[in-house]
């Protein structure tokens, strides 16, 4: 009986096996079916509160149509190129990495698919990280080419799913599982963010409705992370280039990102 060539099978494997992000040990992706339910904020502050239990943490901004990360970290200058490869900028002792580097504000981004891979590709591979615990990645929102290429190219070990309980996101939710789930990327699971609105006399209210992030999750079996309120802070700090954790690591607010990152931390450390 003739034996299959080792090498075919290791060819093989190679085809089909996904290439972790060099100088990375863990990839998370943050998500969101939506445009502006905050994603970019939590992926900062995440990953802030992970910098802020001792991990070396990087940020990959992802969307390459709409980066946010040179104004939500206040970074001005470009990345150093040396040797054909990128030098991650650094900010609040985290490597940091975005298509808002490389273009100014004003350049409307008009690429199309396989220019957006190949960017994502870029950002991948040519760039320098160095000894990473994470590199977050903060993904455009939807189910688009960003999204199949890491899926299905890059090695991601979980996606947190980041909504606000309304109605209308959720249903886009519902996508967002689904195609993870069929590109067999790992959930996390899911986070409600802007969930309720505390005001001066202590009173709750569910501006966007009550308990439907975490009524989705239960329904797709899938983990329940939390809740962060609607806090004009957030906005605040954000604004200014200097997010919340960075800001002020004591807010409960902040406490309430180093609780999600450490539920991060302990899956995977
Ligand atoms: P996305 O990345 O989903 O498009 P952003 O992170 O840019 O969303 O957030 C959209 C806006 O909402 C920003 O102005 C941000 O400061 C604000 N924001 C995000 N989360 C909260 C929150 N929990 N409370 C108050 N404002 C928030």
């Amino acid at each position: 009986m003739s034996k299959e060539n080792p090498s075919i099978n290791d060819a093989r494997r190679r085809k089909f096996e996904k290439n972790p992000i060099n100088g990375t040990k863990f990839t998370i992706a943050i998500s969101s079916a939506k445009g502006g339910v905050g994603k970019s904020t939590f992926a900062t502050n995440l990953a802030l509160a992970l910098k802020n239990l001792g991990l070396k943490i990087g940020i990959l901004d992802a969307d390459i149509y709409g980066p946010s990360l040179p104004k939500l970290f206040s970074i001005k200058e470009k990345p150093e190129n040396r040797d054909g490869k990128l030098i991650p900028v650094s900010k609040y002792n985290i490597q940091c990495m975005s298509m808002g580097f490389l273009t100014d504000e004003q350049t409307p981004m008009i690429w199309r698919g396989p220019m957006v891979t190949s960017a994502i590709k870029t950002f991948t591979q040519k760039v320098e990280w160095k000894d990473l615990d994470f590199i977050i990645v903060d993904m455009p929102p939807g189910t688009g080419d960003t999204q199949l290429t890491f899926a299905q190219e890059i090695k991601v070990d979980g996606a947190i799913i980041v909504s606000t309980p309304q109605e209308l996101a959720l249903q886009d939710v519902k996508r967002g599982i689904a195609m993870f789930d069929k590109l067999k990327v790992n959930i996390i699971g899911l986070v409600d963010n802007m969930s309720f609105f505390t005001a001066d006399d202590g009173k709750r209210y569910s501006i966007f409705g009550e308990g439907g992030v975490k009524k989705t999750a239960e329904e797709f079996n899938k983990k329940f992370l939390g809740e962060i309120p609607i806090n004009s802070d957030i906005g605040k700090y954000g604004d200014q280039g200097k997010p919340i954790v960075e800001s002020m690591p004591e807010h409960d607010i902040s406490k309430l990102y180093l609780k999600l990152a450490d539920q991060i931390k302990s899956i995977y450390l």
